[in-house]
């Protein structure tokens, strides 16, 4: 029988697909760091479709906690905040330089398919599909505007930072954060790209999200999620997550640890945002840094990034010129954006020995 491409796929059956395939992927994998009987966590996925309706899964990511503003690493060691849909976009990040780095290497790569005369820069495939997944409706305004989620008794609430600009904090663990929500955070990868500020520096284009599928959830409303995330397109899937907060049992609670996993490389649990196991002392040591930690990050682009003569990554950052172009207007339109301050987060350095 004849493979059906993605033309001939209704949005349904897209979505549908997209989850199970993500579901899956979570079953199989280690046990290590999911949530226990009477524990919930979500999950996210960023997912690549081509042009024949062949679908992969590129990364994964769960987790529902955040670190408090007290607790940030000015190293860049451990991860901030550990939301699924973050932990997924970091870990594609990883797969990002992955790729690159075959690409280079061998001349092969899943995704890129060559080097752009001009720029230098690496060209990804116009005809793959970039979504993200998520088995529910992300944290912050996306959720809060629905009635259901008033009703819904696992929501963990947000903070208003400033409703007029949309702006909410995500919970901390007795620590207020200073990480904003993950409709945010989406809101900004879909208008800068996802790839972020060091990536831009080696892809040829800005990478922007085709859509995003959301798995079956008690607080989804399509007018609000796609007044936020407009012009990406936003399905819906009717399966349920079975760790999500609808499907365990009244009394359960979420689930402190992190999965990430990066599609052909590795996958690792964290959980308060350092890699599960370490000792206290082993925690804040370079090499013991969980792979997609700003530091694990850095590493990866000063490796690929040729003629480069950065000494901290605020210098990294600086120099993504046309990025930066994107982020400022982009700040224009959110006056009240919480920004990290480059002199104390962004003195990040890589020693010689670890390069
Ligand atoms: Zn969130």
């Amino acid at each position: 029988m004849p493979k059906r491409s993605l033309e001939d796929m209704d949005e349904n059956e897209l979505a549908e697909k997209v989850a199970q395939r993500c579901y899956s992927l979570f079953s199989s994998l280690p046990k290590t760091g999911k949530p226990t009987e009477h524990e919930w966590t979500h999950l996210s996925c960023v997912v690549c479709v081509n042009d024949a309706g062949q679908i992969d899964v590129l990364s994964l990511g769960t987790g529902t906690k955040c670190l408090g503003k007290d607790q940030r690493c000015s190293k860049g060691l451990l991860i901030q905040d550990q939301h699924a849909e973050v932990i997924a976009r970091r870990c594609f990040l990883k797969y990002l330089y992955k790729q690159i780095d075959l690409f280079k290497s061998i001349k092969k790569s899943d995704i890129i398919t060559s080097v752009c005369e001009h720029s230098k820069k690496f060209v990804i495939n116009s005809l793959l599909k970039f979504y993200l997944f998520t088995s529910h409706t992300p944290c912050g305004e996306a959720s809060i505007l629905t009635d259901d989620v008033k009703k819904c008794k696992f929501n963990n609430p947000t903070k208003c930072l400033s409703k007029e600009n949309g702006l909410y904090l995500k919970p901390g663990k007795g620590y207020q954060t200073d990480s904003l929500s993950c409709t945010n955070k989406i809101r900004r990868w879909l208008q800068l790209g996802i790839e972020g500020c060091l990536l831009s520096q080696l892809l040829s284009t800005p990478l922007y999200l085709d859509g995003i599928i959301i798995g079956k959830c008690s607080a989804r409303n399509m007018d609000t999620l796609e007044c936020l995330f407009s012009p990406c397109q936003i399905l819906f899937s009717n399966s349920q997550f079975e760790y999500s907060p609808e499907a365990v049992s009244e009394n359960s609670k979420s689930c402190s640890n992190s999965i990430g996993w990066i599609s052909d490389v590795e996958s690792f649990v964290t959980t308060d945002g350092y890699l599960l196991g370490k000792t206290k002392k082993a925690r804040l040591v370079e090499k013991h840094s969980p792979p997609i930690s700003k530091y694990a990050l850095f590493k990866s682009f000063l490796r690929l990034k040729q003629l480069n003569n950065f000494s901290t990554y605020a210098e990294a950052k600086l120099a993504c010129k046309d990025y930066n172009v994107r982020r400022q207007q982009f700040m224009i339109k959110n006056p009240s954006w919480i920004q990290t301050n480059p002199q104390q987060y962004y003195q990040i350095k890589i020693e010689d020995d670890e390069k």
